[in-house]
């Protein structure tokens, strides 16, 4: 049977989302008899393919994180979310409660280590805009919220997608042992 393809990325997050699908420890071994990871962050392939699943972890927080959005669900049949920030925001939209210039200064002056650093000029980096989840940019077929989602939530819901159902988690997925 052929495996089912997937793609991921990880937009304004900090990589647990990923970390917490790694901890699914031996059980990544029947599932990579089944799936294929195409571009994803583990692979760091750079282009987009043809998917059938799609998985986004992380909110949106600038123009370039809107267009890798799109690229995905361009891409996909099903698209997942992955944790608080894809979600609805999560911690990530704390940014919302200050200007783009004051989180500029503040990630790239204030806080610098380097004497006289500045703010790289706008051609540097992608414009900023107001942090919000995946679906108010794309279509989300299915959402594993936490932060970040257990080992077993993401298992759960990878498993229920190869068995051609849309996952809905049951409660006992949603908290930690
Ligand atoms: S949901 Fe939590 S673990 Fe996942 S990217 Fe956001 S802050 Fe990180």
């Amino acid at each position: 049977m052929a495996k089912v393809k997937v793609i991921s990325a990880w937009l304004d997050a900090c990589a647990g989302c990923h970390m917490s699908f790694l901890d699914i420890d031996e059980a990544i071994i029947g599932l990579a008899d089944k799936i294929e990871l195409l571009p994803t962050p583990i692979t760091d392939f750079k282009e987009f393919t043809p998917a059938d699943v799609g998985i986004i972890e992380g909110a949106i927080s600038n123009e370039h994180d809107e267009e890798v959005a799109k690229q995905i669900r361009a891409n996909c049949k099903i698209l997942m979310v992955w944790g608080d920030c894809a979600v609805f925001g999560g911690i990530v939209s704390m940014r919302n409660l200050f200007s783009n210039e004051e989180v500029l200064d503040r990630y790239y002056s204030t806080e610098s280590t380097t004497s006289n650093s500045k703010v790289p000029c706008s051609e540097e980096l992608p414009p900023l805009v107001k942090v919000k989840p995946i679906n108010q940019v794309v279509k989300v077929d299915c959402y594993v919220p936490g932060c970040p989602p257990s080992a077993k939530a993401i298992l759960y819901a990878l498993s229920e997608l190869l068995e051609g159902r849309i996952p809905v988690l049951p409660s006992e997925t949603m908290r930690y042992d």
